[in-house]
């Protein structure tokens, strides 16, 4: 079940104790980009957890969208629900970066049962915006 209509004035799916429109909906509805690699790896959580396959497209690496498309993505969507996200560590990524790694866990459930992502997830920033490179993703179920 995807939830396209996010309540704006909810606590914002990332975790971060904010409002979704205090945190990671001006990036996803491309008001102001995300401003640190910290924050893009949030927005895009949210991203997964609300169905916003577009966003997720759009802050991957055009280098590493590869297979990527918006119907694998949907797919992928489709299939999980994310209940929570927890950063373990940031590396660099800051406002002054232009590269920057950071390390989750993203927890999620799906027909398989309940599972975590364990992933360190690498950035980069082209253009005042930070965008996905590629992943270390070692799976937990
Ligand atoms: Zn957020």
């Amino acid at each position: 079940m995807l939830h396209d209509h996010q309540a704006t004035s909810t606590p914002c799916p990332c975790g971060s104790g904010k409002n979704y429109n205090q945190c990671c909906e001006p990036a996803i509805e491309g008001i102001k980009p995300a401003s640190t690699a910290e924050l893009l790896m949030r927005s895009r959580y949210t991203a997964f957890a609300i169905g916003r396959s577009d966003y997720l497209l759009k802050t991957t690496h055009p280098d590493h969208r590869q297979e990527l498309s918006i119907e694998l993505l949907d797919e992928q969507i489709s299939m999980t629900t994310w209940s929570e996200l927890e950063i373990l560590e940031t590396i660099q990524g800051s406002e002054s970066d232009s590269t920057g790694v950071v390390s989750f866990i993203a927890s999620f459930s799906s027909d398989e049962g309940e599972a975590q992502l364990h992933e360190t997830s690498r950035f980069i920033r082209e253009n005042e915006h930070w965008l996905y490179v590629d992943g270390e993703i070692k799976l937990v179920q």
